[in-house]
């Protein structure tokens, strides 16, 4: 599995960062966005490194979309949110910071007023790990 030694993501894939882990299987992980825009806002990776939507493989990518559909649907089940998004950005311009494929689980509020390009804000740790742990009840 092809993977870049300097990218943040493959290093989630491999252990090596910590991250709350929502779901793995042999191809895909889920995990929430430590930078959550919104309550219950996660992160759906293929485990092999690819930059974007034009590189990923069909395979990883066809993979990736079915476990977003599994972790929306556990989210949507804790919190019950208004709306949800399934988002994924390519190149800055795009808001793309991590340059590792991924498609962001975003939950929505009405009237939360969200622009495409969020900004990073660092959410608290220890509500997003006990969020975690409720999410994965569901899946
Ligand atoms: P992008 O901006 O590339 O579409 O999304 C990358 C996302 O990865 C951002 O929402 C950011 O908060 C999240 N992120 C960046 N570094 C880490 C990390 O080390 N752990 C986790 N859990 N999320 C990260
Ligand atoms: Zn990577």
């Amino acid at each position: 599995m092809g993977r870049d030694p300097d990218c943040v993501f493959c290093k989630i894939a491999a252990g090596e960062v910590p991250s709350f882990m929502l779901y793995e299987d042999d191809a895909t992980l889920a995990f929430m966005d430590i930078n959550p825009a919104n309550e219950g806002h996660a992160l759906v990776i293929p485990k092999e490194h690819a930059t974007d939507l034009y590189t990923v493989s069909d395979e990883a990518l066809a993979r990736t979309t079915l476990t977003a559909r599994k972790v929306a649907g556990a989210v949507t089940k804790t919190l019950n949110p208004d709306g949800l998004n399934l988002v994924q950005c390519n190149g800055p311009a795009a808001g793309q910071s991590v340059m590792h494929f991924h498609v962001h689980v975003l939950p929505r509020v009405n009237d939360d007023c969200l622009s495409m390009n969020w900004g990073l804000k660092l959410g608290d740790i220890d509500a997003i790990g006990r969020l975690a742990e409720r999410i994965r009840q569901w899946i």
